[in-house]
């Protein structure tokens, strides 16, 4: 018989997924509220313009934006910002840090013909590796929160004059603090922490990143539009974007954002997300069949928790009788091929539901058999 979780144990919100993920019932509520005056209207009206707007200034509070940065918005998500990247961004060659899928996604992209074959610094899964000074570089790249192993890496400017430190914040924004003058660009898709949904890529943008992408821009590299940085840097400057976006994923975005500052911002959604990753590490550390698959403690995510489960234990059946509860998406990466679960400790989700979570792991771990 199928195992039943107690309902006393329960999450109140079973989604745990890494993205997308958990949107709070709140962001639904204001979606609803303007059910008929902005979703159906025209993107080149106030309705729209004023909330890519609203969308842009908060974004600028909540990464304390230095004077000069600048907050850009495209179509197409984190996965068409390597593409614009590679033909806007890098100028001849970028060094890409490799610790899981997403960072080895744009390595790939920085493999473009036109550009010199990018210097790819490749970790063993669950470990992070650092930048190193290459002459040549002009783009040092990794990611803030690798969502695929649940490795997380520190934003620090590489020490090389001219070159560009851009950082994949897809699954970080706005759950882990740092220092936005460490980074040129610090770019993401809004469907992970940010609790929005897909389809859009933002990125704050130093003075020197502006400059990069003007410069190249009046190059004579081919730029397809769709694709031009420098068409997002003019349209983000009047808040638009090239051709239409999601309102939807713009306004949950917009509540979210709104919610977080209200809260105490960055620092309080970092805080946050420490409490609520920290119960499973712990959990796991203390635990007999349970370990932090990422080994260095300086490196574990405070936004991915992924925990390694020992051969008495099957983790994907453990997540399908999860699933069958209403607990979702705890499957590890599918690539990583492990006997794991990842759990999204994003600051939507009530460090209290981490606590029951866990309490509904070790329940049905004590109701499996083996
Ligand atoms: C999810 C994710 C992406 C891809 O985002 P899309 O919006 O689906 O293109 C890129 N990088 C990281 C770190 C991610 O977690």
């Amino acid at each position: 018989m199928a195992i039943e979780i107690p309902r006393e144990l329960l999450p109140v919100d079973g989604r745990f997924g890494c993205g997308p993920s958990k949107v709070r019932p709140a962001q639904i509520e204001a979606l609803a509220s303007v059910g008929s005056s902005l979703l159906g209207t025209s993107h080149r009206q106030a309705p729209v313009k004023n909330l890519v707007g609203s969308v842009r200034e908060r974004l600028a509070a909540l990464f304390r934006l230095p004077a000069g940065y600048e907050i850009l918005l495209g179509n197409g998500g984190s996965t068409a910002f390597w593409d614009a990247a590679a033909f806007g961004l890098i100028e001849n060659r970028a060094q890409n840090l490799v610790f899981g899928e997403f960072g080895g996604k744009f390595a790939k992209a920085a493999a473009a013909p036109w550009l010199e074959a990018p210097d790819v610094r490749k970790a063993e899964p669950g470990r992070s590796t650092r930048a190193e000074v290459v002459d040549g570089v002009d783009v040092y790249a990794w990611p803030h929160n690798e969502t695929s192993t649940g490795v997380a890496a520190a934003v620090r400017r590489v020490p090389s004059d001219g070159a560009l430190t851009v950082i994949d914040a897809t699954s970080a924004a706005g759950g882990i603090d740092f220092d936005v003058a460490e980074a040129d660009v610090y770019y993401f898709a809004p469907q992970k922490n940010l609790g929005s949904d897909g389809g859009l890529w933002f990125a704050a943008a130093s003075p020197a990143a502006i400059e990069r992408i003007e410069r190249i821009a009046a190059s004579d590299r081919y730029i397809p539009e769709f694709l031009s940085l420098k068409n997002a840097v003019d349209n983000s400057r009047q808040n638009q974007t090239l051709n239409t976006p999601a309102l939807t994923t713009l306004h949950l975005l917009d509540s979210q954002l709104e919610w977080i500052l209200a809260a105490g911002g960055l620092e309080w959604a970092a805080a946050r997300t420490t409490e609520s990753s920290r119960l499973l590490y712990e959990w796991a550390e203390a635990s007999e069949v349970a370990t932090p698959f990422v080994p260095d403690a300086a490196d574990r995510s405070p936004v991915v928790a992924t925990i390694d489960f020992d051969d008495s234990v099957d983790a994907a059946a453990v997540a399908k009788v999860l699933r069958a509860n209403g607990i979702v998406d705890t499957e590890p990466y599918r690539k990583l091929g492990r006997n794991q679960l990842r759990i999204a400790t994003f600051v939507s989700i009530e460090p209290d539901d981490v606590r029951r979570l866990i309490r509904s792991i070790e329940y049905v771990l004590e109701h499996t058999a083996g």
